[in-house]
């Protein structure tokens, strides 16, 4: 099963995208989470796309795509995978499309996270990452048991760079410019299916489960 989430910036991709991992048994490949430890490692290219990221604008569709061919090919995505964060504009689905052709596979579904931006952001400004496990908390509605430790591993909790206000504006602008064209770009592909994101996240992971139900493989 092939699976790509789509949506704003503090849709609840990352979390669902979890919960889905657990739940069918296949990889989720986060080109940010990826980007972020690239990042976080100092490696040539976590220099080079450090600036853009804390711009919250988009990292180059060549590399981008060359991390998600690299990773698609891996043996623990033979039975599917879950892609939050990737495709973001029309040129990387394009590509990807091409990749699934060389590979004869498919994407099953395409979920679009539908949410208000004045959400987005209030989410956005709350939200804490666990820098071990990258586990998502909120501090509005899913705050962790103690300050600042990750509730599944302990690691520390941080606030990422590119969740502070400017950036944040920023991010929903690159979103509605570029990342927006791909709702149409699915639909006319009969992959779209349009879920309500603004609701609790297990709401949101039940109804994508019963969409899914019958498509396990
Ligand atoms: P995310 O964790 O998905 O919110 O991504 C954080 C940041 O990583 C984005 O704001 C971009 O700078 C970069 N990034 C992640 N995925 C992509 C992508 N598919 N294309 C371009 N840039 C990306």
């Amino acid at each position: 099963m092939r699976l790509i989430l789509l949506g704003p910036p503090g849709g609840g991709k990352g979390t669902i995208a979890k919960k889905l991992q657990k739940e069918f048994n296949i990889p989720v490949i986060s080109t940010g989470v990826i980007l972020r430890e690239e990042i976080e490692r100092k490696t040539r290219l976590g220099k080079k796309v450090q600036d853009i990221m804390s711009k919250g604008r988009l990292v180059p569709d060549e590399v981008i795509i060359e991390i998600a061919r690299e990773r698609i090919k891996r043996e623990d995505c033979k039975k599917g995978y879950i892609f939050d964060g990737f495709p973001r504009n029309i040129k990387q689905a394009e590509s990807l499309e091409k990749l699934n052709e060389e590979l004869d596979e498919y994407i099953d579904y395409v979920f679009y996270f539908e949410i208000p931006f004045t959400k987005v952001i209030e989410r956005l400004a709350n939200r804490r990452v666990c820098k071990k496990c990258n586990t998502n908390y909120n501090l509005l509605f899913n705050a962790p048991q103690k300050d600042n430790i990750c509730d599944i591993c302990g690691g520390e909790l941080y606030q990422r760079d590119d969740d502070k206000e400017e950036t944040i504006k920023n991010r929903l602008k690159v979103f509605t410019k570029q990342t927006l064209l791909l709702k149409k770009y699915y639909q006319e592909k009969n992959l779209l299916t349009v879920i309500d994101a603004n609701c609790s996240r297990n709401a949101l992971f039940l109804e994508i489960k019963k969409i899914l139900g019958g498509l396990q493989k």
